[in-house]
């Protein structure tokens, strides 16, 4: 066992983290107060080759393995969490289903430009009746008619569907065979009859672009079908799979910036004639966010290693995106009660991580679902 990075882990760690200082940091704040989508921050991200890293290179892509993508999501979230969920399900959502279930001539037509940083990619599993139970609640249908699909229904939450130059739909092509009968069809952005609704006002996440988008009578050509029909449940579990490392990675930057400003803050602040940090009730709080991310960094890592071996790794994920996300969301609270008023006013960054955390305990599956996941598959072991 080596708890070491590989030097090309740790050169991706770096060049990310130097850029998410020099390019991000600067501007989060503003990102979130004004909502705005920060588009000129993922141009600079599509030249420092970062938005098609997993990917190999004949597709635009870097080339970088599991681990190195969640150490980049985890330092683009350490910036802004907005720009890192963004970037997650661009890799995750967009990009992954293309890559994995995709055909070489749609690869060359549709990942292509998403690793090359040319446009977002995006996902839509989601729809109005329920996340959660997604065999059940998919009613949004495809019927083949000649040589196009015709799609019908609507998703929600569709982070970055305003601007995707493609959204992976999930459809139902034969509703008799249940979640058998669900399928994966690439929509591309300006196909008819595709109509994308407002942009949602979130708690954070603020310059991350999140819609409903709506299908009627949407025409898409036959051959955007991804892998074989039928296949989309299972290809979306796989799918999301993947995402969770990636949404654990998210938390793990937010909890880390988070504890960070609490440390600066608690050498800094006084406080009956000595810094806060004398205290061993801060101290206590700093040292369980500390001992709580580094657990989380390890289960991540795991998640990934077994990710880049090609073994199964459902069950690491669903822990390592679960155990960070309320891992940070503890540390983003603490962080807020060592700085105590200042961390409830928006001039500190904390509450910012505290608000863009609290999706990572929802998105790519609630913790609820993931508990679930976990017990179901320790049961069967056991059984
Ligand atoms: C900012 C943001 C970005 C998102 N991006 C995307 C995206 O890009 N693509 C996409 O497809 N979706 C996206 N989502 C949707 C997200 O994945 C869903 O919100 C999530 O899966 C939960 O689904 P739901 O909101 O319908 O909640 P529901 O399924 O209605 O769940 C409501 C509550 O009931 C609980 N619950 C449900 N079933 C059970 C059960 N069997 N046992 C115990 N508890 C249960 C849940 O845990 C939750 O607490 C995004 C959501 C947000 C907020």
């Amino acid at each position: 066992m080596d708890f070491h990075l590989t030097e090309e882990q740790r050169a991706v760690q770096e060049m990310v983290h130097d850029f998410a200082e020099k390019e991000i940091v600067p501007h989060a704040t503003e990102i979130d107060k004004t909502d705005e989508f920060p588009a000129e921050i993922f141009r600079k991200m599509g030249e420092q080759g970062l938005m098609g890293l997993p990917f190999p290179e004949e597709y635009g892509g870097g080339g970088a393995d599991a681990m190195s993508q969640a150490l980049a999501v985890e330092e683009i979230s350490w910036a802004s969490g907005s720009v890192g969920l963004t970037y997650a399900a661009h890799l995750s959502l967009g990009c992954a289903p293309i890559y994995n279930f995709g055909t070489e001539d749609q690869k060359k037509e549709w990942l292509t430009p998403l690793a090359r940083g040319e446009a977002l990619g995006a996902l839509a599993l989601t729809e109005p009746k329920g996340g959660s139970d997604l065999a059940g609640s998919v009613s949004t249908t495809a019927v083949l008619k000649g040589n196009e699909w015709i799609i019908n229904g609507s998703k929600m939450y569709v982070t970055s569907g305003a601007i995707a130059r493609s959204i992976n739909v999930l459809c139902m092509t034969d509703k008799t065979k249940g979640h058998r009968g669900l399928s994966l069809i690439i929509v591309p952005r300006g196909a008819p009859g595709l109509v994308v609704g407002k942009l949602e006002e979130k708690m954070g996440l603020h310059g991350s672009l999140t819609t409903q988008v709506f299908f009627e009578d949407c025409r898409v050509p036959k051959g955007n079908l991804l892998g074989a029909e039928g296949d989309g449940f299972k290809q979306a579990m796989i799918t999301l799979d993947g995402g969770r490392i990636g949404i654990g990675a998210m938390a793990l930057g937010l909890g880390r910036a988070a504890l960070e400003a609490s440390l600066k803050y608690a050498q800094e602040r006084q406080a009956f004639g000595q810094p806060i940090s004398n205290f061993e009730a801060i101290q206590w709080m700093i040292a369980d966010s500390a001992m709580e991310l580094e657990a989380s960094r390890l289960l991540i890592a795991k998640a990934a290693y077994l990710k880049d071996r090609h073994q199964r790794f459902s069950t690491e994920a669903a822990m390592a995106k679960l155990n960070a996300s309320e891992a940070a969301d503890r540390a983003c609270s603490k962080a807020i009660q060592i700085h105590g008023g200042a961390g409830y006013l928006r001039d500190f960054p904390v509450e910012r991580y505290y608000r863009d955390n609290r999706l990572t305990l929802i998105g790519e599956g609630t913790n609820e679902i993931l508990r679930m996941v976990i017990a179901r598959s320790i049961l069967k072991e056991v059984g």
